[in-house]
């Protein structure tokens, strides 16, 4: 057998740059994107069980329960300097399990990208929910499918600010790092839609529950509008990410251009014209991955970091 021959007969079990073909009988049912979203839905489950209990018993009497920020990593991110400069104490309203969640997330983030907000974060899931439920609507009514059209098609003339609008949310984590340092306090907290969980189950009012309200409005028209433009917690995530081994790669020589991975990507990463996908606003979710139609073409890869597109 010659050289050449030996190197077809390694690959051609790999199948590299075929078409994947639709797996057969149970095997369907337990696909990662819903194994993905079965994480998503326990971790907002427990959030919700959490916030519910800690309203009903409350902080009085004999019984102390969790407040849902005591499970916030962002409260850790924030508390860091006070933790250091002050020999362990946190901010109010964080407690030690933020300082190691906050731990934990930045951990994760370097070794698996921010798959917290890809997997785990309750306010994505909120968010991936409620684009769910617009596509729902659009497909059965016709009055909503126009309206999301044309909000749209107006949304795409403002396409010159999405890039710059990306960066509001390094500002946003550098004004609550540093104000949180200065002021001993979480200032970012009266606007944070995490802390407005609070308010809602004790149906009162925070600016933070008319951001939250407003998010889940703007995810009616476009895909996670938090994470793209507003999350301090998934800015530090990212950027932590990008200094990480693992990337996504994708091989032209088996990508046939279709572009199903931009239209997937819920973080709208330009991905079918790159050759890496370093982007500190991967989410690590594998939407992209898990719909390409072929062997090999886009692939999660572990190495050096590598400059992205
Ligand atoms: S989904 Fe993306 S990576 Fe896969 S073949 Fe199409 S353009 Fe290429
Ligand atoms: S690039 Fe892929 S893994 Fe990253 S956010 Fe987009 S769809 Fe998810």
């Amino acid at each position: 057998m010659s050289t050449q021959a030996r190197v077809n007969v390694s690959i051609s079990p790999l199948k590299l740059g075929s078409v994947k073909k639709k797996p057969k009988g149970w095997r369907p049912l337990i696909t990662p994107q819903r194994f993905r979203r079965a994480v998503q839905f326990g971790f907002a489950a427990f959030i919700a069980y959490v916030t519910f209990v800690h309203v009903s018993v409350g902080e009085t009497g004999e019984t102390i329960t969790a407040s849902p920020e005591a499970f916030c990593p962002f409260g850790g991110v924030e508390s860091i300097w006070r933790f250091v400069t002050s020999g362990g104490k946190t901010l109010p309203h964080t407690h030690l399990s933020n300082m190691a969640l906050g731990a934990a997330f930045l951990v994760t983030a370097f070794f698996a990208r921010s798959a917290f907000c890809g997997w785990v974060c309750p306010l994505g899931f909120l968010q991936d929910m409620t684009t769910k439920f617009s596509r729902f609507l659009q497909k059965r009514v016709p009055g909503v499918r126009s309206l999301v059209g044309t909000v749209r098609e107006r949304g795409a003339r403002l396409a010159v600010i999405d890039r710059p609008l990306r960066l509001l949310k390094y500002a946003l984590l550098v004004w609550s790092v540093t104000g949180a340092a200065y002021y001993g306090v979480m200032v970012f907290r009266d606007y944070d839609p995490w802390a407005a969980l609070l308010t809602i189950a004790e149906l009162t009012f925070s600016f933070g529950l008319l951001v939250l309200i407003v998010l889940v409005v703007a995810s009616l028209f476009v895909e996670r509008p938090w994470c793209r433009y507003a999350c301090p917690l998934g800015a530090i995530g990212g950027l932590v990410a990008a200094a990480g081994p693992v990337y996504l790669k994708r091989e032209d020589a088996y990508c046939k251009g279709c572009a199903v991975c931009d239209k997937a990507c819920p973080m709208g990463i330009n991905i079918h014209t790159a050759d890496t996908i370093k982007s500190p606003d991967c989410t690590g979710c594998l939407e992209c991955v898990d719909i390409c139609p072929r062997h090999g073409a886009l692939e999660l890869k572990v190495g050096m970091p590598v400059v992205g597109k």
